[in-house]
């Protein structure tokens, strides 16, 4: 059986290998998008292009797992995973670079960079801005 759509996340690779996060952003009404899709949910183009984001944004929600089954995160529980709403209007996961989030609140401004994970895939990492 085929798909009928493919995903091509290959711009969201690419941009991880190059230092930067990329979202789709559609070629014919030029709305961003993120997780890739193979069509725009406003005008159902399927023309992309990608884009790379600035690495600002504020926290939308945060998560602390206390248990892992995925190789190489078990040994680092518990950590924090945040919802972030980037400056360019996208929702992105990521991990929040820091031991402590007692400092997290909702709306908090946080910087981006890419990091490995402890699998060695790229990542986007956040950091609270505001905190030195
Ligand atoms: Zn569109």
């Amino acid at each position: 059986m085929q798909a009928i759509f493919s995903i091509d996340a290959q711009g969201y690779w690419d941009g991880l290998q190059a230092g930067q996060l990329r979202v789709q952003r559609c070629a014919a009404c030029g709305r961003l998008r993120h997780y890739p899709r193979p069509l725009c949910p406003a005008c159902h183009s399927f023309e992309v292009e990608w884009v790379a984001l600035a690495g600002h944004g504020t926290v939308h929600s945060w998560t602390r797992p206390h248990q892992s089954a995925l190789p190489g995160f078990a040994e680092q529980v518990p950590f924090t995973l945040v919802t972030v709403d980037m400056a360019e209007g996208v929702r992105v996961l990521g991990r929040l670079d820091d031991a402590d989030p007692s400092a997290l609140r909702p709306g908090a401004a946080v910087t981006m960079t890419i990091a490995p994970a402890p699998s060695g895939q790229l990542q986007p990492v956040f950091r609270l801005t505001d905190r030195r």
